[in-house]
């Protein structure tokens, strides 16, 4: 360096200061030396070395420096003593653990943790940007993962106010009398709004909740207390419906059928005929009509008795029944007087099934106290294709039992004029 270059520095500084009427104090003489110095384009260490010192330093305390035109080390040292000491960075550090551990969420992330003992072993790290970055990161993180166990908690406790509508709605059904208690306890659950701005805290959901089941509680006791005392009124009526139920099947049999032989009353006998008859004009599909008379039936209860007579019906009966296919039908008409509704396609079909119950009668006798019976009987079969009407058909069949115990009984007349 030109020593000549700085004595004549030396010397303006030193003029400089006296015509400012400034004491030559080193930290004065050291200001205007800088000073001085700079206009004449020298780099001077000691210059330059506060100014690194200051680039060092934080924002805040370099806009104070500049503000209040520091330019010594000595100025600078009331700001640096404003910086926090030890024991605060310590305290701030721990206060700085505990806020971005999350309070709500258990989760305990291990990165955080190992920041946090960094930062506890450290304090003086929290004064570095990348520290900082990296904690703003952990404060979000915790937001976000206590966020995530309130919505959570949230739709599970929506899902449980649901299922407590429904066990509500199943309990009034079950009780069958959905009493006011437990329809207002109803209402009042489903009133509480979860996304209500009111509802501040999950605590205070949760005091609403129990107060609901306590209600509940109490509501299904008293349901639970009427309905046993109800219990024994509702078995007495229940037995009462059985029994009618019974009485009423009973009866209904009993109309359908005829309590000697089992077989199709008169009257069952008519209903059915009119869904044969039916189905005839429907589908062509073609019956005939058979009436059977027993013969000299009058003769056998004197003979044997009436006893015996009853069971020679009933057995007759059980002939025609066993004989007879479920799509055909057979009732008693009358006293000893049964009719037969046969379906056929072909005649001898027809046929086939008079001579099987003609020759059952014929080879067998009827028993009664160990008494063999003979009996014979009369029959006339009208079918239905020759005549117009249901009625002119069984008008024709009895016309014909009428031929066959005239033209001397134990025969089956047929419509034309044949006899088996
Ligand atoms: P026919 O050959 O002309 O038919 O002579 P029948 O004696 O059989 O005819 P009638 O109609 O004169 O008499 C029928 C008899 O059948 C009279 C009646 O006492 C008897 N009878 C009717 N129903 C029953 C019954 O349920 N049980 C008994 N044991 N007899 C009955
Ligand atoms: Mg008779
Ligand atoms: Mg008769």
């Amino acid at each position: 360096m030109n020593e000549k270059i700085i004595n004549s520095v030396l010397k303006e500084t030193l003029i400089n200061l006296k015509t400012q009427g400034i004491l030559a104090t080193p930290n004065e003489y050291h200001k205007e030396f800088c000073k001085v110095s700079k206009s004449y384009k020298l780099t001077i260490n000691e210059c330059e070395q506060f100014k690194k010192l200051v680039s060092k330093l934080s924002k805040n305390e370099q806009l104070e420096i500049k503000k209040k035109e520091i330019s010594t080390f000595e100025d600078m040292i009331p700001i640096l003593l404003n910086r926090v000491s030890k024991e605060n960075v310590n305290t701030l550090a721990e206060l700085f653990q505990k806020s971005i551990t999350p309070s709500i969420s258990i989760d305990i992330d291990e990165n955080l943790q190992k920041f946090s003992v960094k930062i506890g072993n450290s304090p003086a790290l929290l004064f570095e940007e990348d520290i900082q970055k990296e904690m703003q990161e952990f404060i979000t993180k915790r937001f976000e993962a206590d966020k995530k166990i309130v919505k959570q908690k949230t739709s599970e406790i929506a899902k449980l106010l649901t299922l407590m509508s429904q066990h509500f709605n199943d309990a009034i059904h079950s009780s069958g009398q959905g009493s006011q208690e437990v329809s207002d306890i109803k209402s009042k659950i489903q009133s509480i709004d979860i996304n209500e701005s009111g509802m501040k805290t999950l605590s205070d959901l949760q005091t609403q909740l129990i107060d609901a089941a306590k209600s509940i509680e109490q509501e299904m006791s008293t349901v639970g207390e009427k309905l046993s005392s109800g219990k024994s009124e509702v078995e007495t009526l229940e037995e009462k419906v059985k029994k009618l139920e019974e009485e009423l099947d009973k009866t209904r049999e009993e109309s359908i059928k005829d309590h000697l032989t089992g077989l199709l009353t008169r009257r069952a006998y008519e209903e059915s005929i009119k869904k044969i008859e039916n189905e005839f004009m429907r589908n062509n599909t073609q019956y005939a009509i058979v009436f059977f008379d027993l013969d000299h039936f009058k003769n056998i209860n004197d003979t044997y008795g009436h006893d015996a007579g009853d069971v020679i019906i009933s057995t007759f009966a059980k002939i025609l029944d066993k004989n007879t296919r479920d799509l055909d039908i057979v009732g008693r008409y009358g006293g000893e007087e049964f009719v037969a509704i046969i379906h056929f396609n072909l005649k001898r079909e027809l046929l086939k099934y008079l001579k099987r119950i003609k020759s059952i009668v014929q080879d067998n006798d009827f028993v009664y106290k160990k008494q063999k019976i003979k009996v014979t009987f009369s029959a006339g079969v009208a079918i239905r294709n020759n005549h117009n009407n249901y009625e002119g058909t069984i008008q024709k069949a009895d016309m014909l039992l009428y031929n066959a115990k005239e033209g001397g009984r134990d025969k089956i007349v047929m419509e034309d004029g044949t006899a088996i």
